[in-house]
């Protein structure tokens, strides 16, 4: 049995946009676990990992202070704490392990539809509320604009109808929240997604290999999101440009088919989506019998 030291914490949204993902994504990694009676902790049953249900503003404290091992979190939160050492010149807390590709959103100002601030540019001398003062503050910075930062915990967006602001900046999605508040999106000042964030504080070897291991997991899940395996039938003729066709391949297996010259047997796995289209390609090259079938797992 392994001692409860060596077992990793991993920090992720108790309930919100990103638990799903995030449990889902645990689980595709091979995790089996049970939920304790509070429902704060999932305990690992089949890997040395607990994860730990929080407030995702509370996710990258945790892993600063090295309560948790793990994180996973909006990048958006991650640079506003990010900028916040910048800010107080302390060093880095935490190093983004991966990049996983749901949670997309953007944080982007807002400018009410009628009012006299339509870019960055007219902030100058202005107020702009947000939830993210420190990541608003560098981007100001940078342009040159000097602007008032007003700070505000949730609904952002009605700042400007109570005189608060003459624009915002907060996170987006569709847009329709801004437009149902009559503001126009300008420019977006990040592109986030969930990342995986890890402690910078050196491991026992035995979880470092555990942390290591569940990264390789996490390659391999994102990389089966997409993959497929195709099989076909390809004149012999046509090898050359049916493998050209095929994106994100590495080189393919190809087959004898019995009783055939001329023909032979395409295998191969694609990393990126594969259209109709491609499809429609390769009958054109000469290719029939295409069967694109989902991987489920793959270990590069
Ligand atoms: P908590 O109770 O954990 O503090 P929250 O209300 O702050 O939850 P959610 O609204 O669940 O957080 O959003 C979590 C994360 O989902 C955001 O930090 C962001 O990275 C991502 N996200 C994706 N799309 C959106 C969106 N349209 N609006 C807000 N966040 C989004
Ligand atoms: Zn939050």
């Amino acid at each position: 049995m392994i001692d409860k030291k060596e077992r990793i914490k991993i920090a992720i949204q108790k309930s919100g946009r990103l638990t799903e993902h995030s449990l889902e994504l645990l689980r595709q990694c091979g995790l089996k676990y049970t939920r304790g009676r509070d429902q704060l902790i999932g305990f690992g049953e089949n890997m040395p990992l607990d994860i730990l249900l929080v407030r995702d503003d509370d996710i990258p404290g945790l892993v600063r202070d090295d309560v948790c091992d793990l994180g996973i979190v909006g990048l958006n939160i991650v640079e506003e704490c990010r900028l916040g050492y910048v800010a107080a010149g302390q060093a880095q807390p935490f190093s983004i392990a991966r990049r996983l590709d749901y949670g997309h959103c953007r944080l982007s100002f807002g400018y009410p539809e009628d009012g006299p601030v339509q870019s960055v540019a007219d902030l100058a001398g202005r107020r702009v509320a947000t939830s993210y003062p420190n990541t608003v503050r560098d981007y100001l910075q940078r342009q040159g604009i000097a602007a008032e930062v007003v700070e505000f915990s949730g609904a952002v967006e009605i700042a400007p109808s109570l005189g608060r602001a003459d624009a915002i900046c907060d996170l987006v999605s569709t847009g329709t929240t801004m437009a149902a508040n009559k503001l126009r999106e300008g420019e977006t000042i990040l592109d986030s997604e969930a990342v995986i964030v890890k402690t910078p504080v050196a491991l026992p070897a035995e979880k470092q290999a555990w942390v290591d291991r569940l990264l390789q997991r996490i390659d391999g899940v994102m990389q089966v999101r997409e993959s497929k395996y195709i099989m076909m039938h390809a004149p012999k003729s046509a090898l050359a440009e049916i493998t050209s066709l095929l994106p994100g391949s590495e080189a393919p297996t190809v087959l004898p088919l019995e009783g055939r010259d001329d023909k032979v047997a395409v295998h191969v796995v694609c990393r990126e989506t594969v259209f109709w289209e491609t499809l429609e390609n390769l009958k054109s090259a000469g290719a029939s019998s295409v069967l694109v079938v989902p991987v489920e797992k793959m270990l590069a």
